[in-house]
């Protein structure tokens, strides 16, 4: 909707600029008309007044030499009179007549109109211009126009006297009546008329006008000319006919306009087709560019996970490795311990041997509880009691929430109802929230109690861990789930944990709900399905019989002489007869001797593995490989987990204790 508003704007605009270059090209034109028709005026002007000047000039030279005639001749006939004014008249269509008055202005001659006829033109009272013009030649010893007068019977014109001078003496004049409109317009082409209109002024009076219809256009300032003749000043005004400046201002522009139009239209329909195009292609590139920055943000993550991956594969083959060289001399230390317990010594050697092994047992448990941890294995969810997971993980982490002050308060609801886990998976779910809180406490410096509840509530089990640290503000408390969110700073967060953490727990067909209301911390409830179905995946030991085993002739394969030495005199204890093998090689000889009832073998030996002996059993006394058990002081990987899984014998993870011994061998003995 907006791409097609940006589209629509982009093309009205663009038609827009294209009207406006096209007005104001349209208005230039116009101005440059104007100008051209106001030259074409002035021309005209000029014109007309340059044939009225000469006209007006060739009468006065006519007039000048019949004044020549009568000055020279001093009696002019009646005859000569006649002959000289007709060939005047002839020169001058538009004068009317010539007269001959003396310095009295008596009208002596008159042609072609009798005298009588003259009379009134002079007649100071009734027509002060003819009087007057005669009185100002004579005076002046100069031809004189003038002013525009009524003539014989009406008409309007004007009369030229001419005075008649003898050396200083004035003779009389001699006057010439023309009409007005007849002069002019034999000056004038009916063309020039057609098209322009005409205005003749005597100082400023008006005294001739074209007569034609249709009147000047305003929008054309009418340009004049002027010129002198006897003592008159005259005008010429010319100003072109509305019609004439409507047709040159008007010729082309509907053609023109019409193009304009057109072309306006199309440019706008392309400007906008391109902004449609542009504005999709940009958005086409701004969601590339947004497809990138996440691709490069879940790659940036991933490859931080993979780091992460990668340190905790080394912490856990370092953990495993350190726990392997733990268990082989601290089965020794537990064995024995138990071995000696069970003699008679004073009670306070008793005593003390008492708190040796439980001292004892809480290191076995810290390394199995590391092994766990460090152990890779396939999800394998067995039925498990979600607070053995918690006290498991809380043994891992409680020196560390102690190191920074932080009090963990377990509520922890008795005879909570088992369920299908992934003992490791939800270890490392706890791991998660405990760290986070610690890390939220830690950081703000606010808080010092982490809550671990468990309960059941609605046919689920619930487990709750809040702290009373910061808290989660509401605005991002939908979003700690997803995966890459993190506030945390570069390098410190990846935002994975949680989103991991969801992942576990619905696969396990629950979820994880975050609370946090002001003021009171996070609050993170994992709530998980009661699921029973699959019991038979953990099938539950039998109960040790020890008084089932009979005494048996027993090989103990091992490389620690400590735990060979613990294990004979374990085994002697128990009536059985125990022969030893410090390696692969070995063992596979003495099993080849035969006449061994039961081996109890290390996984992992210098020359070999217990694998390589369970090979050579299976060869050389097939009845004895399911009286095989297998005891080990590292983390089993997947492979071997698979090994133990297909052979079904017996596994004892070191360091083990007397019982757990016995119950492997009673178990092993019933094969
Ligand atoms: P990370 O720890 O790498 O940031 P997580 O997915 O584990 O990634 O956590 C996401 C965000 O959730 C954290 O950056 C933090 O802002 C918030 N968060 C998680 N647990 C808490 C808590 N207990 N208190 C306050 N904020 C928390």
């Amino acid at each position: 909707m907006i791409r097609w508003i940006k589209a629509s704007g982009a093309g009205i605009l663009a038609a827009g600029v294209c009207l406006g270059a096209a007005a104001w090209s349209d208005a230039r034109e116009l101005a440059g008309r104007r100008a051209e028709l106001q030259r074409e005026a002035r021309l005209i002007a000029s014109l007309v007044a340059a044939q009225m000047q000469g006209g007006l000039e060739k009468h006065l030279t006519a007039m000048r030499q019949m004044a020549n005639l009568y000055a020279s001749s001093r009696r002019v006939g009646e005859g000569q009179f006649r002959s000289y004014a007709a060939n005047t008249l002839k020169l001058n269509p538009a004068c009317l007549n010539i007269a001959y008055v003396d310095p009295a202005l008596r009208i002596q001659r008159s042609y072609p109109l009798e005298a009588a006829r003259w009379r009134p033109v002079f007649d100071a009272r009734s027509h002060p211009p003819g009087y007057e013009t005669v009185v100002r030649a004579d005076r002046a010893r100069k031809p004189m126009l003038s002013r525009p007068m009524q003539l014989f019977g009406g008409t309007w014109g004007f009369v030229l006297a001419v005075p008649v001078v003898s050396g200083s003496h004035l003779l009389g004049s001699l006057v010439g009546a023309c009409r007005g409109q007849e002069y002019f317009d034999s000056l004038v082409s009916r063309e020039v008329s057609e098209r322009y209109e005409q205005v003749v002024l005597d100082a400023g009076t008006p005294i001739f006008m074209s007569d034609l219809p249709g009147s000047s256009d305003p929008s054309v300032a009418p340009v004049s000319e002027k010129f002198v003749i006897g003592g008159a000043g005259w005008e010429v005004r010319v100003s072109p006919q509305e019609h004439v400046v409507r047709d040159r201002l008007t010729a082309g522009r509907p053609v023109f306009w019409a193009m304009a139009w057109l072309f306006s239209v199309t440019f706008g329909a392309l400007a906008g087709g391109a902004a449609l195009w542009a504005v999709g292609m940009s958005n086409r590139l701004q969601t590339q560019r947004a497809a990138l920055v996440e691709a490069r943000t879940r790659l940036d993550g991933a490859q931080e996970q993979l780091i992460q991956a990668e340190k905790m594969t080394a912490l856990g083959d370092l953990v495993a490795g350190v726990a392997h060289e733990i268990n082989n001399p601290l089965t020794g230390i537990v064995g024995y311990t138990q071995l000696l317990i069970q003699r008679r010594l004073p009670p306070s050697v008793h005593r003390h041997l008492e708190t040796i092994s439980a001292e004892g047992q809480r290191i076995v448990k810290i390394v199995r509880n590391l092994l766990s941890f460090a152990r890779k294995h396939a999800p394998e969810k067995r039925l498990i009691d979600l607070n053995e997971v918690v006290e498991k993980t809380l043994e891992l982490k409680a020196y560390h929430l102690r190191s920074n002050q932080i009090k963990v308060v377990e509520e922890l609801a008795p005879g909570l109802p088992k369920t299908l886990l992934d003992f490791h998976q939800m270890q490392q779910v706890l791991i998660n929230l405990l760290n986070n809180a610690e890390q939220a406490m830690v950081e703000s410096g606010r808080g010092h109690t982490i809550r671990l509840a468990t309960g059941v509530v609605e046919g689920h089990i619930h487990l709750c861990v809040s702290d009373d640290g910061p808290g989660i503000a509401s605005d991002i408390l939908e979003r700690v789930l997803e995966p890459f969110f993190t506030t945390k700073k570069e390098g410190e967060g990846t935002g994975l944990g949680l989103s991991l953490c969801n992942g576990i727990v619905q696969e396990h067909g629950g979820r994880i709900r975050v609370e946090s209301p002001p003021g009171e911390g996070a609050t993170f409830i994992v709530e998980l399905p009661i699921q029973q179905k699959a019991a038979s995946i953990d099938p539950i030991p039998e109960p040790f019989a020890p008084k089932t085993v009979e005494p048996l002739r027993v090989l103990v394969v091992d490389d620690e002489t400590s735990v060979q030495e613990f294990l004979t005199e374990l085994l002697g204890m128990g009536g059985h007869r125990v022969d030893t093998a410090s390696d692969v090689p070995e063992a596979i000889a003495k099993i080849a001797a035969g006449a061994h009832d039961l081996i109890i073998v290390d996984l992992k030996m210098p020359n070999g593995t217990g694998r390589d002996v369970y090979a050579a059993v299976l060869e050389l006394r097939p009845r004895l490989a399911r009286r095989l058990i297998f005891i080990t002081g590292q983390a089993t990987g997947d492979d071997m987990a698979d090994f133990l899984a297909a052979t079904g014998n017996e596994l004892v993870l070191k360091p083990c204790n007397a019982g757990e011994i016995e119950d492997a061998m009673a178990r092993a003995a019933r094969n």
